[in-house]
């Protein structure tokens, strides 16, 4: 079956879909965009997504294309025409289709597109013996809480985690801080049993899966730093771990090749994995 899209205002396959080349997106990278989790028919925190995108636009003055309301019948039509009941829902705004030039465009019209595909979760073995991170310098600009499509540095340090065998590349600041991983939030938990992430400034996304995992360790129960950690502390954490729509909560249990705890996914990882998932009535076994 071939997939479908939405392209401003139609549902075209995926064959015929395509953009003007002076769309802003594609010329300056002028837009922002979301990925939503379905599971089982279901959209995994959807008005997390839509306020997200909502303040993506604003910060960036690009108009909103379509009201909540509307918008959310396009996610659901798009994911009906790909007969998609579990994976993930893209949708991009961009500032829309003008003659090249760098300032705003008067009267312009936000592009929207919403492409729908199937993903299974993240992988058993993922999950159950945890993933090698390695961390490369942050080199992206000072609104990383913006998600803009501009995801250059995000490629290149998930290409060089790839080409080191590792899972994810986690972004450390100047300061050497952990900012977060090039498509994930960074998680360590202290010996303490103290669980420590970057508050949500402008130096990372607010994933909308790192504000499921709060929810869930309050409710356990278990003390929560917003604060930046190193790279050193990371390594002499008890554990680590990484959270994003598509990957939920994966173990980390090593940094450079040097093993973050005994090495092995730890019991806080796996407890706040099953309370995210339990906030959505959802267990490990639901998605495999
Ligand atoms: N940080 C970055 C840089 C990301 O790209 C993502 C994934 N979009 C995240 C964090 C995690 O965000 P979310 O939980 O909303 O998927």
């Amino acid at each position: 079956m071939s997939r479908v899209a939405y392209v401003n205002g139609r549902y075209v396959p995926h064959a015929e879909a395509g953009v003007h080349i002076e769309d802003r997106g594609y010329q300056f990278a002028d837009g922002v965009y979301e990925v939503i989790a379905l599971i089982g028919g279901r959209f995994l925190d959807e008005e997390g997504h839509h306020e997200r995108l909502e303040r993506s636009l604003r910060e960036l003055r690009i108009a909103q294309p379509m009201g909540r309301k509307a918008l959310s019948h396009v996610l659901r039509q798009t994911a009906r025409y790909n007969r998609l009941t579990s994976g993930i829902v893209y949708v991009q705004v961009t500032r829309g289709v003008a003659r090249r030039d760098h300032p705003f465009p008067a009267d312009t019209q936000p592009s929207l597109v919403v492409t729908a595909r199937r993903i299974k979760g993240p992988s058993a073995a993922a999950v159950e013996q945890g993933v090698g991170v390695i961390t490369t310098p942050d080199i992206r600009w000072l609104r990383r809480d913006i998600k803009s499509i501009s995801l250059l540095p995000n490629v290149l340090a998930k290409q060089a985690a790839r080409e080191n065998k590792a899972y994810e590349a986690w972004l450390v600041g100047e300061d050497g801080m952990v900012h977060e991983g090039s498509s994930t939030n960074a998680w360590i938990v202290t010996k303490e049993g103290v669980l420590v992430t970057h508050p949500p400034a402008d130096a990372i996304l607010n994933g909308i899966t790192r504000l499921g995992v709060l929810a869930a360790a309050r409710k356990q129960g278990i003390k929560v730093e917003e604060r930046p950690f190193t790279v050193d502390e990371a390594r002499k954490a008890k554990e680590a771990f990484i959270t994003s729509t598509t990957s939920h909560v994966i173990p980390v249990v090593a940094i450079d090749g040097q093993p973050v705890g005994n090495g092995h996914p730890g019991e806080v990882t796996r407890a706040l994995l099953a309370g995210y998932l339990a906030g959505f009535g959802l267990s490990s076994g639901s998605f495999q």
